[in-house]
């Protein structure tokens, strides 16, 4: 049941430099025969990426007992949720039992993914009698490359960049154009992070910290905005990502398009 990469235009999701000239190639024959759980992992996909992404989604779902099976399909928690997010475990129940295939790839390092981003796969044979596959790329060095307040930084790992990705395959769900909306997309996310208790994102896109937009430097660093509602106030305090956009990219889109597309 191999299947590859197809450019198509699946909302407003793709726009990546550089997908045009993706074609990946892998038998799922060896994983789940039938599949048990909709969200499965490439088989290249190591097991410490497995585990770390396993990690942040157990802590936002509240199900300690999610994991990845040996077949590398998602499965969630049987156990009581203890804390967590409920709209977070809604998603995953729809993703897993849902009418479309989500694989996860390892994409590390790709100038042409920030932070993470899906595209739509095409089956090599028989796409007739399978369900449609999207495939969700994962750039796990970017995060590691983060870094700001920790307020923010709770609100900002693979485990929020995997669940906005499979927001937009399970809702079908856009992200805006404009600078200084979170989007349709990222308001579910911010409702899952309010459940957490954290911050939210406050906008889709990344901004050049000022004053730092020109010139030749070699590092091109660019912000991101949280906040999080204090209590006993009306006021909204504001906590800021900061990353290099020359090392996590993004810099060649016409806006700067942050990550999790
Ligand atoms: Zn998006």
């Amino acid at each position: 049941m191999a299947y590859k990469l197809r450019r198509r235009t699946f909302s407003a999701i793709i726009k990546a430099v550089g997908l045009l000239s993706l074609s990946v190639f892998f038998s799922l024959e060896s994983q789940a025969a039938s599949f048990a759980s909709n969200v499965l992992c490439r088989p290249d996909l190591a097991s410490g990426r497995r585990n770390e992404l396993a990690n942040k989604l157990r802590t936002i779902t509240g199900w300690h007992d999610l994991s990845f099976d040996e077949h590398g399909a998602l499965r969630l928690g049987k156990a009581a949720p203890s804390g967590g997010s409920e709209t977070a475990r809604n998603l995953l129940a729809a993703a897993v039992s849902g009418e479309k295939l989500m694989v996860l790839e390892d994409a590390s390092n790709r100038a042409d993914v920030v932070f993470c981003s899906v595209v739509e796969g095409l089956w090599t044979k028989d796409e007739d009698e399978k369900p449609p596959v999207f495939v969700i790329l994962i750039d796990f060095a970017d995060f590691s490359r983060v870094t700001g307040d920790r307020v923010a930084l709770a609100a900002f790992n693979v485990g929020w960049g995997v669940l906005h990705e499979i927001d937009h395959v399970v809702r079908d769900s856009v992200d805006p154009k404009r600078a200084g909306e979170a989007g349709e997309c990222e308001d579910v996310i911010n409702k899952m992070r309010r459940e957490c208790g954290l911050a939210e994102r406050a906008d889709y896109h990344f901004s050049f910290i000022p004053g730092t937009s020109e010139g030749i430097l070699t590092m091109k660093l660019v912000r991101l905005a949280f906040e999080q509602q204090q209590p006993h106030t009306n006021k909204k305090k504001r906590y800021w990502l900061i990353w290099d956009a020359n090392l996590v990219g993004g810099l060649k889109e016409r806006i700067l398009t942050a990550g999790f597309r």
